[in-house]
């Protein structure tokens, strides 16, 4: 029997994936004849689908397999694996983000990866990783729409921690995809825009991961507020971790500031909230800080985080 660990990383992709569940935590039997033919070694694992992604709709039909199902071996949200989410949830509720990070490091492994806008949360979250699973896959979901201060932020990490945040585009670039659109589609279909350009790229990223991390707060808004420190994400069929649930963003900053972490020039300038730039605007004294993201419509969130 073999524990799922960094450092069995090869050993697990080969593992005998028939009637082999993950629900009763991390331990697998191995096919070791299977195992001799292991030639699969990085130094940092890297997420499975790297290059262009195709664009497709988010029906479950189109995309078959999701997620944590996709892995091999699959974690499937069992009884048992939603009763221990629920449990390890409740116990963390006071816990630092630190903790919940090392607890998701150590139940997760190298299947546990972290999805970021480069945001004061996401920027606070990796230099936690950075301290301690620097080794964790980070990706951005690149739409092509980024402002050139957003992505400089990659290369700032870079600098800082030595990790290098992959990102994840679309199939089409935004010239093709306006084109076969008759133009830009978050003018009219911003819901279908976020689904092309963000939410079918998460699913292939996160193909074959067991769990992500994301960066949002439960004061940041309704549909935040009820999200758990710990759970099943029905939508991309992965564990969620939400290290930053209980923060408030007096305590990003904090740790920001005391910290010296890079963040976005732009958070200066009042823009508390940076997204895609058509659908991004400074707020003034007194909004919402998310008032700023698909202002004068209905949208509030990119549906990453919402499970419709
Ligand atoms: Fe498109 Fe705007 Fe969504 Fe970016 S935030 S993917 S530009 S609708």
């Amino acid at each position: 029997m073999y524990y799922l660990r960094a450092d069995k990383w090869e050993k697990e992709a080969l593992a005998t994936t028939k009637n082999q569940k993950l629900g009763d935590i991390g331990k697998i039997e191995l096919n070791m004849s299977n195992f001799a033919n292991a030639s699969m070694k990085s130094d940092r694992p890297r997420l499975l689908h790297d290059g262009l992604l195709p664009i497709a709709d988010t029906t479950e039909a189109e995309f078959g397999l999701q997620g944590a199902l996709a892995a091999v071996p699959p974690l499937e949200p069992t009884q048992a694996l939603l009763d221990e989410l629920a449990a390890v949830s409740a116990s963390l509720e006071s816990a630092s983000p630190q903790d919940i990070l090392k607890w998701a490091v150590d139940r997760f492994a190298e299947r546990f990866t972290m999805a970021t806008a480069f945001g004061p949360e996401g920027m606070t979250i990796i230099h936690m990783l950075a301290e301690i699973a620097p080794k964790t896959p980070i990706f951005n979901l690149d739409t092509g729409y980024q402002f050139p201060e957003t992505l400089a932020l990659r290369e700032k990490i870079k600098e800082r921690y030595g990790i290098e945040v992959e990102l994840k585009r679309p199939a089409l670039s935004v010239e093709e995809y306006e084109r076969i659109n008759g133009g830009p589609v978050y003018k009219e279909e911003p819901h279908r825009c976020c689904a092309d350009r963000k939410i079918a790229v998460l699913r292939e990223a996160a193909r074959g991961m067991y769990a992500w991390a994301s960066a949002i707060r439960r004061d940041q808004s309704p549909d935040r507020s009820i999200a758990p420190i710990v759970g099943w994400d029905k939508k991309f069929q992965l564990v969620k971790v939400s290290p930053l649930a209980n923060w408030t963003k007096k305590q990003v900053w904090g740790l920001i500031t005391s910290k010296d972490i890079p963040y976005n020039p732009m958070h200066d300038l009042g823009y508390t909230s940076i997204g895609c730039w058509p659908c991004t605007r400074a707020v003034s004294i007194g909004e919402d800080e998310r008032a700023g993201r698909w202002s004068g419509t209905a949208k509030t969130e990119c549906g990453l985080h919402t499970q419709d």
